[in-house]
């Protein structure tokens, strides 16, 4: 399967890597949009969050258990805001589900900035 994450979890491509068990990597963003911006993937290939289901959403559930430690090591140690992307309105660009980690600053208060 030709996809990006999936190429990184098997180390055919490399990442700066925060955070690995048997089930999710967790790698900073290429282009960060702060000072912590982390990714964190499943290890099997979810396309995103609309191929969650009752067989393999415990991944999702041990990726959130993991997030705050993630932060931390990231660099987000005084809060942090978790973001996943969907489907072309939401502008996903790559296709095996992904959160996003975003702290290490003081972010806009709300989502869009513009309601700010
Ligand atoms: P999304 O737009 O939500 O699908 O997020 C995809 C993210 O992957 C973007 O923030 C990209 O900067 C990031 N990205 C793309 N290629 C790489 C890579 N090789 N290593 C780390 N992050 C990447």
């Amino acid at each position: 399967m030709d996809c990006l994450f999936c190429k990184i979890v098997n180390g055919d491509i490399p990442s700066n890597k925060v955070y690995e068990d048997d089930k999710i990597l967790a790698f900073r963003d290429i282009a960060p949009e702060a000072p912590c911006h982390v990714l964190v993937v499943p290890k099997t290939h979810i396309s995103s969050t609309d191929e969650v289901t009752a067989e393999n959403s415990a991944v999702v559930a041990h990726i959130f258990e993991c997030i705050p430690k993630i932060a931390k090591l990231g660099g987000a140690d005084n809060g942090y805001r978790v973001v996943t992307n969907c489907g072309p309105d939401a502008c996903q660009s790559v296709q095996h589900m992904h959160f996003h980690i975003i702290g290490g600053k003081q972010l806009p208060a709300h989502v869009f900035p513009e309601n700010d």
